[in-house]
Order: structure tokens, then sequence, then C-alpha cells
């Protein structure tokens, strides 16, 4: 479970502040499936990195599996961060040097996986995205939905208690937004915590639950009230 109270983020450079989060309140139970939709600019990229701990915040209490992450040391967070959350980007964010399978293991290196155990999840993750026999392939030999299923299969490599995505379908034609958004969802419905930033609303239309991002501020919204105001 995810629990965020009063958070607020600022940013500040020589002639402005930004008050990028305003007092979000937020409980994200194990299993949901959540989209947040909202104008550009409006705090949804900043609400998703702070949710997978790659920002800091001023003010306000996050509680990520009952650990309270205001109070831990950087160290700390990459720790919590590398075994708990899977990122994926709009722009799939691959090596282009690497092949698939390099690419998946180069974050589990990291993490200090052993090798054998490298081999198991590279192989069963590429083998879940419908990528198996592509493992020598470069990302630039695939098109824009397999490559963004090799981005899944990396998360999902880490076994991600929760899989944050931003726009994942943002750079794809709507037959492999559909693709990708299946994926996503029978990750989903397998036990994965999903949290998805989207401008598409036929796809927010899919989540348990929706959220919307007005001005750094949080709130529940209606599947019914998903318009083109969130656009
Ligand atoms: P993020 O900061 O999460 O990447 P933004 O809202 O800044 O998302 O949008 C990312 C890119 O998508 C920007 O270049 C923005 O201009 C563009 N964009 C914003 N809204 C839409 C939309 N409704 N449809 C398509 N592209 C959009
Ligand atoms: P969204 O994803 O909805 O487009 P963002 O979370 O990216 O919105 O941005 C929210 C606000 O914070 C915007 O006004 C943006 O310009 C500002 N912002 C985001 N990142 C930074 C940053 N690193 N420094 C200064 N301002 C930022």
């Amino acid at each position: 479970m995810l629990k965020m109270n009063n958070i607020s983020k600022i940013y500040r450079t020589d002639l402005v502040e930004t008050h990028a989060l305003s007092g979000v309140n937020l409980t994200v139970d194990e299993g949901e499936f959540i989209a947040v939709t909202g104008p550009s600019g409006s705090g949804k990229t900043t609400f998703l990195n702070i949710t997978g701990l790659l920002e800091t915040f001023e003010e306000g209490e996050y509680i990520l599996d009952g650990e309270d992450v205001s109070q831990l040391s950087d160290k700390h967070l990459s720790r919590l961060r590398n075994e708990k959350i899977g990122f994926i980007f709009q722009g799939f964010n691959l090596i282009a040097d690497l092949n698939l399978y390099d690419n998946i293991e180069v974050p589990l290196i990291f993490r200090g996986i052993n090798q054998k155990e490298r081999k198991q999840r590279i192989e069963e993750s590429l083998e879940l995205v419908g990528l198996g026999s592509r493992a020598n392939h470069y990302p630039a030999q695939l098109s824009g939905g397999q490559q963004q299923r090799v981005a899944i299969a990396r998360a999902l490599a880490g076994k991600p208690r929760f899989l944050l995505a931003d726009e994942p379908t943002g750079n794809l034609d709507t037959m492999m937004a559909r693709q990708v958004m299946e994926l996503l969802q029978d990750i989903n419905r397998q036990g994965t915590t999903l949290i998805m930033v989207t401008h598409d609303n036929e796809l927010a239309q899919r989540a348990h639950r929706n959220i919307q991002i007005l001005d750094g501020q949080v709130s529940d919204i209606a599947k019914s009230q998903l318009t083109d105001l969130a656009v």
C-alpha cells in the first residue's frame, strides 16, 4: 500500500517558485490500477516521480509499504526504489548500442543480482512480453510497440510491486497503444499495482480508479467525467 499525506513540491529557480504539487492526499491499495490524467504542466510527472522515489518533496508524509520515506537517506531510497518500483516512460529509454538481453540486464547488474538469476529473469520477462526469440536484436530493429514491450520486460525483470508508467503509449499508434495497454493490464491482474499517466481517455477508462491533477492538486474523478478537458 502507498499513502501520501499533504505532499507538496516546490521547484525553485532564481526568479520563480513553481508549486508543482500542493497538499496531495492519496491512498493506493495493493493491486490497484490507477490512471492519472490532467493538462500539461499540472504536475503529473512530478507526482509519478515522487511516487517512484525519483524526487523528494518538502512537505508532507509518504508511506510506501509501511515505510515512511520522508526520513530516508538517498542510499536507502535508491535501494527501496530498485526493490519495489518499475518505471516505464513514453520514450522507452532503451540503450541503442545494447541488444534486448543486455538492455534488460543492466539494472539487474546494478542491483547485484547474480548471473544465473539474471538470465532466468531476462528470459522469463522477454517471454512474457512476447519477444522471447528476439533477445539478440537491437532496439532499432523493433517497432515502437515492441520497444515499449522491451521496456516493460526490463521493468518486470526487477520484480516490482509498483509499476509506474508515464504516458507509456504516447509515442505509439492506436493499435500498438492498445496492445501495450493489454499487456500492462495483464501484469496488473497478476497483482502488480499499476499507476499510469495518460492523455488518452479511452485508456484511462480501463483503470479501476481515475485521478485527475489540476494545478498540482489531486482528486478522484468519475469515469463519466473523463472528457477532453483532461487534454
Ligand atoms: P510529461 O511531462 O509527463 O512528459 P507533458 O504533459 O509535459 O507530459 O506532455 C509531454 C509531451 O506531450 C509534451 O511535448 C506535450 O506538448 C505533449 N502533449 C501534451 N498534451 C498532449 C495531448 N493531449 N496529446 C498529445 N500530446 C500532448
Ligand atoms: P505534467 O507532467 O503534468 O506536464 P510536471 O510535473 O512535469 O507536469 O510539471 C509541473 C510543474 O512543475 C510545471 O509548471 C513545470 O514547469 C514545473 N517543473 C517540473 N519540473 C521542474 C524542474 N525540474 N524545475 C522547475 N520547474 C519544474
